[in-house]
């Protein structure tokens, strides 16, 4: 996904700016909720690069390779692993050193250092950086010969990179701790095998690279923590900047579906500190607005206590309209403009003359559950983790996990 967004982040420093575009895209976020008894000490599994679907190579540092049909050792220097005809292709060097068939299971790399296995993976004509992870990854390719990897990690290790890839790094300590809480909370509710992906479908899992010292200390600090209402783990939604009032998660499911108490809009205007507080405009063409929704009649027809618009009616023609919610309307611009052109969800939608509409919206994300930079504010005014957590979470308490 291809988010343009640099231009709202002048008062901040570059490198927190891919971090904040992650954290906008943490609106996607959908859990299910099945109560489980997953600890601390156990490991989850990650799809990597799941934003990416079409991957042809992958370059590895500082990892033993196994396999069963290979009784020999491969250096833990830079591989090169490619699919061709069904077969992963190791070389090293720019010589091919043997050639695994993947119909008989899947490549399994261990870490040879303490740091983790350092992976960058060729998408089409572009490259990632190195990322790093620890634990063990699996490689395996589909029948089109797209290479995929899934890590085997500790909790620990992908709860403290989670809260990096989520947050700024200079965040302070309480709203590092309230974000971790929550992390624990979604893999306290998490189905039994349940693999996870990297993207924010769950929660950016973006290696290593991503903690700190401080993310480190913040989550060690509240391990093993979660946050429940009535002794069971809540729905630990969260958002970048709710702009004024967050919204209940009936936002997202309409009327029908059953209120969570702990998730009702409280106001917040500590997010005034964000970039994303003031209003962000863009234009949506005719040519866009037929192609997606294929129709040019778009109105607002009701809101909800925040402001955000909850029916959005499609057409003019009273036999031929149709009514989808806020939500869907910002999920379908997000994934077919980029996230950057309706960076949040309270929005408004104003007719131009040329049929384009003008879209002015506030805010970052779904606007349901916690607001970070609303957290980060009332760190930095002295809130512990609990006391931010109830705040955008009444009625909840942080529990040790059984
Ligand atoms: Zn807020």
């Amino acid at each position: 996904m291809n988010i343009q967004l640099k231009n709202l982040f002048s008062n901040y420093s570059k490198k927190n700016t891919h971090i904040i575009q992650v954290v906008i895209l943490c609106s996607i976020l959908f859990f299910s909720y099945q109560p489980s008894k997953a600890k601390t000490n156990q490991t989850v599994h990650v799809k990597l690069f799941h934003a990416y679907p079409n991957i042809s190579q992958v370059i590895i540092e500082n990892a033993n390779v196994i396999y069963p049909q290979f009784n020999g050792y491969i250096s833990p220097e830079e591989i090169t692993i490619r699919c061709k005809n069904h077969h992963l292709n190791i070389s090293q060097n720019k010589k091919l050193i043997t050639s695994f068939n993947t119909q008989s299971g899947k490549l399994v790399l261990n870490s040879s250092t303490s740091k983790g296995i350092s992976i960058k993976a060729n998408i089409q004509n572009t490259q990632t950086n190195f990322r790093t992870y620890t634990g063990k990854i699996s490689i395996y390719s589909d029948k089109n010969c797209n290479i995929h990897l899934e890590n085997e990690v500790l909790i620990d290790d992908y709860v403290a990179v989670v809260v990096g890839s989520e947050t700024p790094k200079d965040w302070p300590a309480e709203a590092l701790k309230a974000q971790a809480i929550l992390t624990q909370t979604r893999l306290a509710s998490m189905k039994p095998n349940q693999a996870l992906v990297d993207s924010t479908q769950d929660e950016a899992y973006l290696g290593m690279e991503y903690v700190s010292t401080q993310v480190r200390q913040a989550a060690q600090s509240v391990k093993g923590q979660i946050l429940t209402y009535e002794s069971k783990p809540i729905h630990a939604y969260y958002h970048s900047t709710c702009a004024g009032k967050t919204s209940s998660e009936n936002y997202f499911a309409g009327d029908n579906f059953q209120k969570q108490p702990y998730l009702k809009p409280v106001n917040c205007s500590y997010c005034s500190i964000s970039p994303f507080w003031k209003i962000h405009s863009s234009v949506i063409s005719a040519e866009q607005l037929q192609r997606i929704f294929k129709t040019l009649s778009i109105e607002v027809i009701e809101t909800d206590i925040a402001g955000r618009p909850i029916q959005i009616k499609l057409g003019d023609n009273s036999n031929n309209t149709k009514i989808i919610s806020g939500y869907q309307f910002w999920l379908s611009i997000g994934q077919n403009l980029g996230w950057g052109k309706i960076p949040g969800t309270l929005y408004s939608i104003k007719k131009l003359d040329s049929g384009s509409i003008l879209i002015e919206s506030k805010g970052a994300g779904h606007g349901v559950g916690l607001c970070q930079w609303g957290a980060a504010e009332q760190a930095r005014l002295g809130k512990t983790h609990e006391q931010i957590l109830n705040y955008y979470f009444p009625g909840t308490k942080v529990s040790i996990q059984k």
